[in-house]
């Protein structure tokens, strides 16, 4: 068979046949598990003019813009969290209210998705058996996360309506400490110290419980190592990392210590690993003042200057930031499964997940929208994880944790000693 090869051919045809063989084989064996999980992607944040004709789910295309109906459906994306977020401001009476509308425009904006744009298309979840009934049923779907405790400034009675409006879980601070927490990266523009309460304030304390009681996931990410240790001394329930990366294998203050880790696995847990590219590997300093050269040139003190540029000044940036990517390439899945096998080690299958922060500054080569989402099971298959292990990460533990959360506010709601009702 191999009369017409040189010599050279035919060792190559020997070393890559059977090579490329396993390949297909594994690919195939990816394909079949990706698409039989629910895959729960916990951190996918949206602008406040989304559900409008600027951000519509059906029309992918604009930049910075990484999920959409068609792009889920392609790259098996089934269930993202979507994220009300409200950067942290003044903690004034003002600032607050602000905030509060803020939060409330992007609620509105989910539910406008879910009720009366694409019905059927996706619908929102507010339990765990919501997403397996809704996910069985064929459609995708919406889940509501809330990024950051800011908007209900000192009144945690307000966590009673976010859940009212379908939130299920919340981290409690945002970059800047709050009310609640100290952030894992103070305000450095505000001269903040790294740490104003130490952890958990004593209202963060409250708000956990009340989070507890109203059957709300306490979401860590963003909070310092020692809230995070606070919050699972005192949550009565399991909690999530709704965005983070492990520190031991990148440090970076938003990564999760070890500690923390170990923490997660006796609380019962799940720490969702994160797309995001500077939480995974060492950014070199080379390109960060590339970037931060580029960003002066064009007059961008922050990610909302880049979503405001458009027309010749949008193409311009964009090639530039291209540029920058190809000379000094993103973290890919690789390192994101990294990131996984090290966590599934530390803590075991159970508590590990997988999320994006995709329109938040999320994606990376291999996983940068929806429709590549297949990729991050191709890479655990690699990686020789099986069909159940891989359908834990991709949702089965975040959705034991939604469901343990539920029942543990059941059980208070039915204690005579519970204050639901009372501020
Ligand atoms: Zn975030």
């Amino acid at each position: 068979m191999f009369r017409h090869l040189t010599g050279a051919a035919i060792v190559a045809a020997l070393l890559t046949t059977p090579a490329c063989a396993a390949d297909k084989r594994l690919e195939a064996r990816a394909r079949a598990i990706h698409s039989k999980v629910i895959t729960i992607d916990t951190h996918v944040d949206i602008p406040a003019d989304f559900s409008t004709d600027a951000y519509d789910m059906m029309r992918p295309g604009p930049r910075f813009q990484q999920v959409h109906l068609p792009t889920m459906m392609t790259g098996g994306m089934d269930a993202p969290f979507i994220v009300v977020f409200v950067g942290q401001g003044p903690r004034t009476t003002s600032g607050y209210a602000r905030a509060l509308s803020d939060a409330f425009v992007k609620f509105a904006a989910i539910h406008k998705l879910t009720e009366e744009i694409y019905p059927e298309q996706i619908e929102l979840a507010l339990t765990a058996a919501d997403v397996r009934r809704i996910h069985t049923a064929g459609k995708k779907v919406a889940l509501i996360g809330i990024e950051n405790g800011y908007p209900m400034g000192k009144d945690i009675r307000l966590l009673d309506q976010f859940y009212d409006y379908g939130g299920r879980y919340l981290g409690l601070v945002h970059n800047g400490h709050n009310d609640l927490a100290d952030s894992a990266q103070p305000n450095k523009e505000k001269n903040e110290p790294v740490a104003e309460w130490n952890g958990l304030s004593p209202l963060g304390k409250q708000a956990v419980k009340r989070l507890n009681a109203r059957g709300i996931m306490v979401d860590v990410s963003h909070a310092s190592n020692q809230a995070t240790l606070d919050m699972l001394a005192v949550s009565a329930a399991p909690i999530i990392a709704s965005h983070s990366g492990v520190k031991s294998v990148f440090n970076h203050h938003r990564n999760l210590s070890d500690e923390a880790l170990e923490g997660f696995k006796r609380n019962g847990g799940v720490a969702q690993m994160v797309a995001f590219d500077s939480y995974l590997k060492a950014v070199p300093p080379e390109k960060t003042a590339a970037i931060a050269a580029l960003a002066k040139q064009m007059n961008i003190q922050g990610f909302g200057d880049i979503l405001k540029l458009s027309g010749d000044q949008a193409r311009a940036y964009d090639a530039r930031m291209a540029e920058i990517d190809e000379r000094w390439p993103k973290a890919g899945v690789k390192e994101l499964v990294d990131h996984i096998d090290y966590a599934v080690k530390k803590m075991g299958i159970d508590h590990v997940g997988i999320s994006s922060d995709f329109n938040g500054g999320g994606g990376i080569h291999g996983w940068s929208n929806a429709g590549e989402t297949f990729n991050v099971t191709l890479e655990l298959v690699k990686r020789g994880y099986t069909e159940e292990q891989i359908a834990k990460i991709w949702g089965g533990n975040l959705l034991r944790v939604m469901e343990q959360v539920e029942r543990i506010a059941a059980s208070q709601k039915d204690d005579p000693k519970n204050t639901r009702q009372k501020p």
